[in-house]
């Protein structure tokens, strides 16, 4: 069977998330590689880290793609002395490429928000900001309440020390679900004009969160930003396997299980000096 030249693969990548529906802040695309190079292992995973590169040598992988760009707002130097440029000269000293599919991979059909809400066994009803494709509307069959839905999150997500935060009334009823993988904050007007009864995202900052819950009875739950957009690395690992199997490729695609989410502990809170509603006391 075939090897494919990174060419070859990119251009199927890029099919699958094209670069033109990035952000404009944001950086997509190839960060290094040689277009004909042969790949027959390829790595996904959510940060182009250090960690990720030596698993890629450690596999014999030729490319790594990722979901957060190595540098988003350019650079003059990638020397080794910086953590970034050490990333780079290890990478192009094994002869691995690099590829990065950020807010492309978000906005498309299928991309980070609908392998988020299959991780979490949902129904995608459609996206939840129609102008840009971001986030996804869901249903929850049968309905459960926002504590049974949190465990829910808590036990299908990869796991990390964060775990999951819950805001909202525990005994309510979810029913229908916004979901967005990362940082979820900005899209709360779209969460209240879609009327759903949770929102599950990342990142979710005090006041926007406080306010949500003050302004109607939404359920949030917030996990770690890692964990939201993990299993989109399963998800496009199966779209290049897919594609390789179509082309006759002798290509293997892997799935990084390392977990970098940069906060390593978590400590519950154990003042009994002040009571938030609903606990006992
Ligand atoms: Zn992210």
């Amino acid at each position: 069977m075939p090897v494919p030249r990174l060419t070859e693969v990119l251009a199927e990548l890029d099919a699958l998330w094209p670069p033109e529906r990035a952000e404009q802040w944001d950086a997509v695309g190839t960060v290094c590689g040689d277009p004909d190079a042969e790949i027959d292992r390829v790595l996904f995973a959510v940060d182009p880290v250090q960690e990720i590169a030596e698993e890629a040598i450690r596999l014999g992988a030729q490319l790594v793609v990722t979901h957060h760009p190595l540098y988003l707002r350019g650079t003059t130097s990638v020397a080794a002395s910086h953590f970034k440029g050490r990333v780079v000269h290890t990478l192009i000293k094994h002869d691995i490429a690099l590829h990065v599919a950020h807010t492309n991979a978000d906005t498309a059909d299928p991309g980070v928000s609908d392998a988020l809400a299959g991780a979490l066994g949902l129904r995608v009803i459609g996206p939840l900001v129609p102008e840009n494709g971001l986030g996804r509307i869901c249903e929850l069959d049968p309905p459960e309440t926002l504590a049974a839905f949190a465990t829910r999150a808590a036990e299908r997500l990869p796991a990390t020390a964060q775990g999951v935060r819950v805001a909202g009334d525990p005994d309510a009823t979810v029913r229908r679900v916004a979901v967005s993988g990362g940082s979820g904050d900005s899209l709360f007007d779209a969460v209240r004009a879609a009327g759903v009864d949770a929102f599950l995202t990342a990142d979710l900052r005090h006041h926007p969160a406080s306010e949500a819950v003050q302004y109607s009875p939404l359920g949030l739950v917030d996990a770690a930003h890692w964990a939201t957009e993990w299993p989109w690395c399963e998800l496009a690992a199966a779209q290049l396997d897919e594609i390789s199997d179509r082309r006759g490729w002798n290509l293997r695609v892997h799935v990084s299980k390392t977990v970098t989410d940069p906060w390593a502990a978590h400590h519950t809170s154990s003042s009994a000096h002040h009571t938030s509603p609903g606990a006992p006391n």
